[in-house]
């Protein structure tokens, strides 16, 4: 059935955002279509809060954008708009249709020779627009003006049997755009929904294809993939089905082959889910340093057996292993900085000099280096009782923690040599 009427559908209007039907009124009012679309859909109908709203419609992005005052055209792969609405912002996308279909503007759809999509910017009709979405249950279109709901690609009925599903042939889906693997395992984790069996048996032949994405786009990803508090089993799924590797290789690796590594990253990530749960402040920097831990501490290891004093080889390691996962994930400064910092913190709480406490307590980074110490400590290594010592610290200066300006990377623990030029 492909027309769910109100009295039908679970759909609370209370969950419905009022600027999102705004928008979709005045579209209406214009004489285009406008509906309610994606994973906002998707979450009504399980009886969840959207946290943001899609509408899609038949105008052009143009049209959109003479319609609303507040509307920005934006993006290149695909082009949106955004509308804002007091301090909402309603992203509206103009039906996208099939892009290799006869009739349409040659420039506007880019393939590459491995069918990976470059741009997408043909626009068709609201059959077309569901079955170029990802998902079955992200592809229904809700009217809010009649409360019914479009469901051209069994959508209820996957959300019925709890199951994700790729529209269409899951390769060809996955080699148009490999990231829609990454978004399958984290709908999975997020709604706790089994993957269909063509679905999951697609990833284990096209994961590698991944490593086609630009890092900037993969970190917007994996923030997505860890930060909305359903990380731990986002991370298991990914290890499942071998997709950490595109994002970090070397730690994908370690995880698997060492116990208490998976206990120590799969731990930071459960804690970090609780802490999104309990609405506190939660920081990429802590998950990164967590997840890439297992890499820098192994490194570091072999450079201290070759002869490297224990700071200088954390300070080496790290700043080796941010270059290198940067290749795959463009991580921006602003936490690949503290990042190192927290790592280079661990050997001087492991060290527990009387002289340097407050310093160190003092430190910007002193919290999340403590926790991954913890972590570190939970998942068996002995560190010298460190985490009960700090403990202690904390309960007898707890004013002084985390009040020191932030240092800059100058100070990192080793002089800089000035850099010589590589010759060849
Ligand atoms: P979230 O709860 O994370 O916002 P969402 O389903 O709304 O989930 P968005 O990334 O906001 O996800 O995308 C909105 C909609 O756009 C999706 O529901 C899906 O229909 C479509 N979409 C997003 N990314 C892709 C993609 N890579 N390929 C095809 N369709 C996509
Ligand atoms: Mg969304």
């Amino acid at each position: 059935m492909s027309l769910i009427p109100q009295a039908k559908n679970k759909i609370n209007r209370k969950y419905v955002s009022p600027a999102a039907i705004r928008v979709v009124e005045k579209l209406r009012a214009a004489d285009y279509e406008g509906y309610i679309v994606g994973g906002a859909v998707r979450d009504l109908i399980l009886g969840n809060k959207p946290k943001d709203f899609d509408v899609a419609t038949n105008a052009t992005p143009e049209e959109v954008k003479g319609l609303f005052r507040s509307a920005r055209i934006i993006g290149r792969r695909f082009q949106i708009v955004h509308v804002r609405d007091g301090r909402e912002i309603i992203e509206v996308t103009t039906y996208r249709g099939p892009h290799l279909s006869e009739g349409s503007i040659k420039s506007a759809s880019k393939q590459s020779d491995k069918g990976l999509l470059l741009r997408d910017n043909v626009y068709g009709t609201l059959a077309e627009d569901a079955a170029r979405r990802d998902l079955t249950i992200n592809a229904m279109y809700y009217n809010p003006i009649d409360g019914s709901v479009l469901d051209q690609m069994d959508g209820q009925k996957d959300i019925n049997a709890r199951l994700v599903r790729v529209l269409g042939d899951p390769q060809t889906r996955y080699r148009e755009d490999p990231v829609r693997m990454l978004r399958v395992v984290r709908f999975a984790a997020k709604l706790q929904f089994d993957i269909e069996s063509e679905t999951e048996a697609a990833i284990r032949v096209c994961g590698p294809l991944l490593a086609e994405i630009p890092p900037a786009r993969l970190f917007d990803e994996f923030l997505k993939l860890f930060m909305a508090g359903h990380g731990r089993p986002t991370l298991l799924l990914l290890l499942r089905y071998q997709l950490l590797d595109s994002l970090c290789p070397d730690a994908a690796f370690l995880i698997e082959k060492e116990p208490r590594f998976k206990t120590l990253v799969t731990q930071a990530m459960g804690n970090t889910d609780q802490r999104v749960k309990d609405g506190r402040h939660v920081t990429p920097a802590f998950l990164l340093a967590a997840l890439l831990w297992p890499v820098v501490q192994t490194r570091a290891d072999n450079l201290v057996r070759a002869g490297e004093a224990a700071a200088q080889a954390i300070h080496s390691a790290g700043q080796q292993v941010i270059a290198e996962t940067c290749q795959k994930m463009a991580i921006p400064k602003r936490f690949s900085f503290p990042v190192r910092e927290i790592w280079e913190l661990q050997t001087r709480l492991e060290r527990r000099q009387p002289k340097r406490v407050k310093d160190l307590l003092a430190d910007r980074r002193f919290r999340a280096a403590y926790d991954l110490l913890l972590l570190r400590e939970e998942s068996s290594e002995t560190l010298n009782n460190a985490g009960e010592f700090w403990e202690q610290q904390q309960l007898e200066y707890p004013d002084l923690v985390g009040t020191a300006p932030p240092r800059t990377e100058d100070k990192s623990p080793r002089r800089r040599r000035p850099r010589r030029k590589r010759e060849g």
